[in-house]
């Protein structure tokens, strides 16, 4: 018989009504022959509120307690959704992440899953019953019980899914699916039928809160179709899967975070182990990093500039200040008004003029853009918080992502196209004794073929950006890897990747733009060396730019630039030291290449 997963997030079971609503649909499913395991959320906002009670007894919970408290929202929920089951006439057992036997690491508020005992579910399913899991906890191994993260119960659904083969993993909430933006902020946005894994995995981090970044990574890992659909209906909802709606165009969808704050540190040594030091002070905190930029070093000096989720500014400012007292040298600035706009698709790794249509459009409603940061399939950008709202709408709008692709999109019925249940279940055999959430790495790589070019002390005034793309793309040359950095005094530096055989013409470009803006200078590299770490949910796993960097200023190489997204790190360096730089990272990742 086929195992279901539905999950139900906090919006469909915040009433009595609503949960009964929910249990006649997991019913439904058992009386089409299936066995159902549910996995339910706390109800409505019981969460927050449960946060904010632990807020007005202190400021700095432990987070063990957290855990402790937090948990028992899920509690609530899995008790009154097995009542409803019975209720209804059918049977049903309620179990905790403990008693499901949901193993985690001891990272509280943050665990990631380690294993998951299918005994206990397969038994009372057997049975004949309905299984209700309590979604986002499990327990250490010391019985503390741990908690996955906000959103995490989307994570523990999929992860069941993966270990119980299921044939099916329903994730049912508000909206009708995945949207190319977050309805709620743009009502234009458009259900997408279809999302593949590695869309889904940016979108989600970037923003998207609809799904949690870390159950598409189960996702892929596994092979697990993930369905998103509306739990007041029988709408046909989202796929995720590893097919894209379209492999024609180059933008998906976008997405905003408003909650982040930029942490600048300048006048730090620019020397190998720099990065490293600041960067793995921070993960000790366990605090994840995104939009790394490090500006091209001058006058032995180089300064980083990154985002970090606001709720961990205090932390990462401490350990950034102990890096700044190792040093010797250094300051540390940061901004909360700001808010970052990206779009994503895997087309865009084909496409020539993506990002430049996306800086002419901020340039256009006159947003400045005070950071830049791309990976071969999203490009991010940092406004400040006021035009956000503006800033996802004009970009929204820039690449129509209102409208359905043209032709090519297949009929909605084959969106259902679940992965193979025989794939999955190999998969499942093959990653059995590592821990569920161990890092993922399929491939190391060295590219040789480009240049780099950086316009420094460029005024941070909208438009540059999107003046230099718009012409180097006018010339037809391909640009890899962007970066500006955020320039502090009013300056701005650029810096971009271009095809060796096409650095002449790039930098003509670079030179005549610069020498109309009186202040920019231009530098180049006729020769890096672009080196990618890829695999699964790299983000989160903030260990994977630390052991590069580790890797690197071990073997005293200097990085030029640094960008990350989920599914892969890349840094540049100077070209003579490219096939060391990849003997180096083969060795450092040894042990977790699969
Ligand atoms: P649940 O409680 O069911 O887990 P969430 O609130 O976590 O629900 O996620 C659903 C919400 O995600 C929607 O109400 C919507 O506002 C938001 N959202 C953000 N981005 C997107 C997107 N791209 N597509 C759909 N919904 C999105
Ligand atoms: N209840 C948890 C939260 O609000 C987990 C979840 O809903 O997915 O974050
Ligand atoms: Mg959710």
């Amino acid at each position: 018989m086929a195992i279901i997963v539905q999950k139900f997030g906090g919006t469909s079971v915040a009433t009595p009504e609503k949960i009964l609503a929910a249990a006649r649909k997991a019913i439904r499913a058992q009386k089409e022959n299936n066995q159902v395991v549910m996995v339910v959320s706390a109800m409505g906002h019981s969460t927050d509120e449960l946060i904010e009670l632990a807020r007005q007894i202190t400021d700095r919970p432990p987070a063990r307690e957290m855990d402790m408290l937090l948990s028992t929202g899920e509690q609530v929920s899995v008790a009154l959704m097995a009542m409803a089951i019975h209720a209804l006439g059918s049977h049903a057992v309620s179990l905790t992440g403990a008693q499901i036997g949901i193993r985690t690491d001891a990272t509280h508020t943050k665990a990631r899953i380690k294993s998951i005992s299918t005994r206990r579910m397969q038994q009372l399913l057997d049975a004949g019953n309905i299984v209700i899991a309590a979604g986002f906890q499990g327990i250490d191994e010391d019985l503390n019980i741990t908690t996955l993260g906000r959103g995490g119960s989307d994570t523990t659904a999929v992860a069941l899914a993966a270990v119980l083969r299921a044939e099916a993993c329903e994730i049912y909430t508000d909206v009708d699916g995945v949207y190319t933006t977050d309805p709620r902020l743009l009502p234009e946005a458009r259900r997408v039928p279809r999302i593949s894994y590695d869309e889904m995995l940016e979108l989600a981090s970037l923003g998207s809160g609809v799904m949690h970044n870390r159950s598409i990574e189960f996702g892929k890992k596994y092979g697990v179709a993930i369905h998103v659909r509306n739990s007041q209906s029988d709408a046909p909802g989202t796929m995720i899967v590893a097919e894209p709606e379209s492999r024609d165009v180059a933008v998906c969808g976008a997405a905003l975070i408003k909650d982040e704050a930029r942490v600048s540190v300048t006048g730090v040594p620019d020397v190998p182990g720099t990065s490293l030091d600041i960067f793995s002070r921070i993960a000790a905190r366990n605090v994840t990093v995104d939009m790394i930029v490090q500006d091209v070093g001058e006058g032995g000096k180089a300064d980083i500039s990154f985002t970090v989720p606001k709720n961990e500014l205090q932390l990462t400012l401490e350990a950034v200040q102990d890096s700044i007292r190792v040093f010797g040298t250094g300051t540390v600035t940061h901004d909360l008004n700001v808010a970052k706009v990206s779009v994503v698709g895997l087309g865009m790794a084909r496409q020539t003029g993506v990002a430049e249509r996306m800086f002419r459009t901020l340039a256009d409603q006159q947003i400045n853009i005070q950071m830049i940061t791309t990976s071969e399939i999203k490009i991010s950008a940092l406004v400040s918080r006021d035009h956000a709202q503006a800033a996802l709408r004009a970009v929204h709008e820039a690449f129509q992502l209102e409208k359905a692709p043209p032709a090519r999109a297949e009929p909605e019925s084959s969106a259902v196209n679940a992965a193979d249940p025989s794939d999955a279940a190999d998969v499942v055999t093959r990653l059995q004794g590592i821990d569920m959430e161990e890092l993922f790495i399929d491939d190391i790589a060295l590219d040789e073929t480009q240049a780099r070019i950086t316009i420094k002390e460029a005024p941070d005034a909208p438009g540059i950006a999107a003046r230099v793309f718009e012409e180097v793309a006018a010339a037809g040359i391909f640009v890899d890897m962007i970066v500006q950095s955020h320039g502090g005094a009013g300056r701005a530096s650029l810096s971009f990747t271009v095809p060796q055989s096409r650095l002449q013409k790039a930098l003509n470009v670079a030179q005549r733009i610069a020498s109309e803006m009186a202040c920019a200078q231009v530098t180049s590299c006729p020769r890096v060396a672009k080196l990618s770490v890829s695999g699964v949910g790299l983000r989160s796993h903030t260990s994977v730019a630390i052991r590069m960097f580790r890797a690197l200023s071990e073997a005293g190489i200097n990085l030029e630039l640094i960008s990350t997204s989920e599914v892969r790190v890349n840094v540049i360096v100077d070209g003579s030291q490219g096939p060391r730089a990849l003997d180096c990272l083969q060795t450092a990742f040894a042990d977790v290449l699969r």
